[in-house]
């Protein structure tokens, strides 16, 4: 509708100034409530900046682990809060409801796995080791604008650490960056108080209101190709029909369109498991 500009946030953890290791990220963490609170006020200071950008609606996805991790009465109250596991679409579930977002805003990312930068993984540490899309090296950042492409949506900011801001300035020039710490090493960052980055954050919310990029599509069909960290993973995740074996820890499959793609990527990490 005329008028109306619709913002949807996918919020993950690892990019958040001050979280360097598990003991942030993980639920029997024990930083994790102090991560939490740090995540849910870099969230906040995302939503002020859209709003101050002429956001109408904030819709914010807790994207990370068990996507119970914003503490929903700190949460700005402008914001409607998705939450709880599992979601269809996961990191960006609620990207495909209701009318057209204006922008979507990755806030607390990180790069992907098999590159440096703080707590870098793709999706799940534990079981992947690379995602390429049609030859691509893709981390969470690239998949997800992809995801947000399909219906359309530009994705307009990155907040993170510098590596992820690196990653996706790469991937969708012109989006806008908020770099809240440096990466010194994988579980180490030299960082700004968490005050000065809601500043930073909410200053470039704003401006990524105002940011114009076309929604990040590839050429179809797109061809997903998931290394697993182990040859077992691979064989566990090969059982679903259709998939094809690459090389002895990847699997291939090509998709009509991005939403499926991501969808049989899920998939295939969920099998990997070997749960
Ligand atoms: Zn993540």
């Amino acid at each position: 509708m005329i008028g109306l500009k619709r913002v949807y946030i996918s919020a993950d953890l690892e990019g958040v100034a001050g979280v360097v290791h598990a003991e942030h990220t993980h639920r029997d963490g024990r930083e994790h409530d102090a991560a939490r609170r740090l995540m849910t006020a870099e969230v906040n200071a995302a939503v002020d900046g859209a709003l101050a950008g002429g956001a109408t609606e904030v819709v914010v996805n807790d994207s990370h682990g068990s996507s119970m991790n914003l503490l929903p009465e700190e949460l700005h109250t402008k914001a409607l809060l998705v939450t709880g596991t599992p979601k269809p679409l996961s990191m960006m579930e609620g990207i495909q409801q209701g009318d057209h977002y204006h922008c979507a805003m990755f806030v607390g990312y990180h790069s992907a796995m098999g590159r440096r930068g703080v707590l870098s993984h793709t999706y799940a540490g534990s079981i992947v080791r690379e995602v390429r899309i049609n030859g691509r090296m893709m981390g969470e950042t690239g998949v997800n604008a992809l995801v947000a492409g399909h219906f359309r949506v530009p994705v307009t900011l990155v907040t993170g650490d510098n590596r992820v801001c690196q990653e996706a300035e790469k991937l969708l020039p012109g989006i806008v960056a908020a770099p809240v710490k440096e990466a010194i090493g994988r579980y180490c960052a030299s960082g700004m108080h968490p005050q000065r980055a809601r500043e930073l954050i909410r200053e470039k919310a704003k401006q990524a209101m105002g940011a114009s990029l076309q929604p990040f599509k590839l050429d179809k069909p797109l061809r997903l190709e998931l290394s697993f960290l182990n040859s077992g993973q691979a064989e566990a995740a090969s059982l679903l029909p259709g998939v094809e074996w690459i090389d002895s820890v990847t699997l291939g499959w090509t998709a009509p369109d991005a939403e499926t793609l991501f969808r049989i990527l899920r998939v295939l990490i969920n099998l990997g498991r070997g749960l």
